[in-house]
């Protein structure tokens, strides 16, 4: 850890932007080391200086990393003129710093996204070349045959695209429901499987991203930060 600007800091620990920021230290909401700060060009040592605003202890963390367990109705999206967004889920503090999904769910889909504002660290997961493996519960309108699983594993010619997918893995759970692994991320990649061998999803839920689970008990809408072992796994 290094050092940062007072404005700066405070921009990115809470909800406000820099010029907010700049009003707030001039209003006296800020102390370093108990003494107020009415100025935002000073340089605060992040590893010793105790920066508070209105009387909350600051933690600055150059990036952040989490999982949200996803709701319907939501749209992975910075921004969006009529959906609500997942950044909608998320405390302003948190949302201000814009955090960005490391892989999209379509609007339908519930479970796991990981976010975080971390560019280099999210190749890991989304990079092609690293052949992250997705994890989805699958609910389809009706049973795959053997064959289709076959099919499905080995690979198929998805609409519109020329290139068959990579080898997946499915299980199946019961007769409507399956479980599909998956190492890439085309768009509606799951959807598009099943209708290439002529089913349809019904429901689907990511439960996995590589090594990380999503919760058991954090209810959709919920969101947690990653640990550092977690953030780890995608290095
Ligand atoms: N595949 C899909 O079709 N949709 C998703 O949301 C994720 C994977």
């Amino acid at each position: 850890k290094a050092k940062i600007r007072l404005d700066k800091m405070i921009a990115k620990c809470t909800d406000l932007t820099r010029s907010e920021a700049t009003r707030a230290l001039k209003n006296g909401f800020v102390k370093v080391n108990d003494i107020p700060q009415k100025v935002g060009k000073s340089t605060i040592d992040l590893a010793n200086d105790v920066v508070t605003f209105d009387g909350e202890v600051l933690e600055y963390r150059e990036t952040i990393y989490f999982m949200l367990n996803k709701p319907k109705g939501y749209v992975c999206a910075a921004k969006d003129e009529r959906l609500k967004t997942v950044l909608d889920l998320l405390p302003p503090a948190l949302a201000s710093r814009e955090p960005f999904s490391c892989g999209r769910l379509d609007i339908d889909t519930t479970g796991l996204v990981i976010l975080t504002d971390d560019g280099t660290w999210a190749h890991g997961i989304t990079s092609p070349k690293r052949k992250c493996e997705k994890s989805y519960l699958v609910g389809s309108v009706s049973e795959l045959s053997d064959e289709d699983m076959r099919n499905l594993e080995q690979g198929v010619y998805l609409d519109g695209d020329d290139k068959i997918t990579a080898p997946a893995k499915i299980e199946k759970i019961d007769e409507k429901t399956y479980r599909l692994k998956i190492t890439e991320g085309r768009y509606h990649q799951v959807k598009r499987m099943f209708e290439a061998v002529d089913n349809m999803v019904k429901s689907l839920h990511r439960e996995q991203i590589g090594g990380l689970s999503l919760d058991d008990d954090l209810d959709e809408g919920n969101w947690r930060d990653l640990t550092a072992e977690e953030v780890k796994l995608f290095n």
